[in-house]
């Protein structure tokens, strides 16, 4: 056992456990007020890294010139700078497929939720305003039969058309870097340019990754370009979406409202305009947030760090050198 790692995330015991059998394991607890030091203290002498939500600049790999390997709980790659992690020959990996279904529920969830406006009639029952019946000033727009507009046809993407799809009977459009012959054929899917779905769409889904190409994608002119009264839902990234330009959007009824899991800042500040608007629905960042995917999420990235340190070529590697 020669190989030390340091886990900056919660793991069950059982893969605590496994890891242990392997690798000498330092946990670290973030959350703690001197979590970082305390990172920073054990980073020299690290061959892998184990944990997800941290930014990893240089400053922190300065400290470790022995890493092989950071193993990230998460799909989304963007909190690394892939570029230098190469160049220092860091392997970096990730942990998609296993999140894909939960994270397109968190998807449906936002969209019926905002179309229904479950939150603010439930927030509404239970402050005591239900007293007769309701009326038109209540009511939410129909999801079954609408045009769903993904934007990203990737992994999530494509099993948020298939529950479209198949489940509510929606006609479905995309927008990828490259056409989805396989989503078109399975769930009817038609492409458009980025413009064109906006302007189509009763429901926008975001389902890309924050790079360069996508951070701003979405921005005031984008959504001037949407259906009066559509709906937004963003569970890619908080930076896809520039947040002032959507909360002029959502104050001024240019667009009928918002289900958002991310956020420019996370966690969202108390004081965020967005809190204050009835026709935003906000959850903390639970795209794969259930105790089945994040187990399989972890689960994958201690086989991703075994296999990397064993000098195997992980399964899940972003950047194979
Ligand atoms: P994926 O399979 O790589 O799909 C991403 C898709 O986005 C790809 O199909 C890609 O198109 C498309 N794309 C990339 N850049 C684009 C651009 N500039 N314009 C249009 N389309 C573009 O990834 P995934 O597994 O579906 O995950 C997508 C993202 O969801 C992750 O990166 C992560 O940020 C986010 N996510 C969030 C949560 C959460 O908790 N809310 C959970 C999981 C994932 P091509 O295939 O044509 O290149």
């Amino acid at each position: 056992m020669n190989k030390r790692i340091v886990v900056y995330k919660t793991l069950s015991p059982a893969l605590l456990e496994r890891l242990q059998q392997h690798v000498a394991v330092t946990q670290v607890d973030l959350t703690a007020s001197d979590g970082l030091a305390r990172l920073r203290e054990v980073l020299p002498g690290a061959h892998g890294l184990l944990g997800a939500s941290l930014p990893l600049g240089s400053d922190l790999l300065d400290l470790a010139p022995d890493l092989q390997v950071v193993s990230s709980i998460s799909v989304g790659v963007d909190n690394y700078d892939i570029p230098d992690l190469t160049r220092r020959r860091v392997m970096l990996t990730h942990t998609p497929d296993v999140l894909t279904e939960t994270t397109a529920d968190t998807g449906f969830a936002l969209l019926l939720a905002s179309a229904r406006r479950v939150v603010e009639l439930a927030n509404w029952v239970r402050d005591g305003h239900w007293h007769k019946s309701l009326g038109p000033a209540h009511f939410g727009t129909d999801v079954q039969g609408k045009t769903l507009g993904i934007v990203g046809m990737g992994r999530i993407g494509d099993a948020l058309a298939r529950r479209a799809a198949a489940g509510f009977g929606m006609r479905v459009l995309y927008h990828s870097n490259h056409r989805k012959p396989d989503a078109e054929a399975r769930h009817g899917a038609r492409y458009r340019s980025l413009d064109a779905l906006l302007g189509e769409a009763d429901f926008v889904c975001l389902t890309v990754p924050l790079s360069a190409s996508t951070e701003g994608l979405i921005g005031a002119r984008e959504l001037a370009l949407m259906k009066p009264g559509a709906i937004l839902v963003n569970i890619a990234r908080g930076r896809v979406v520039d947040e002032a330009a959507l909360i002029e959007a959502l104050r001024d009824g240019r667009i009928g409202g918002a289900g958002l899991d991310v956020f420019e800042q996370e966690p969202l500040p108390a004081d965020s305009p967005l809190l204050r608007l009835s026709n935003v629905v906000a959850t903390p960042h639970i795209g794969s947030a259930t105790h089945e995917t994040r187990e399989a999420m972890a689960r994958c990235a201690v086989d991703n760090l075994l296999e990397a340190l064993a000098g195997e070529r992980p399964r899940y590697w972003v950047n194979p050198f």
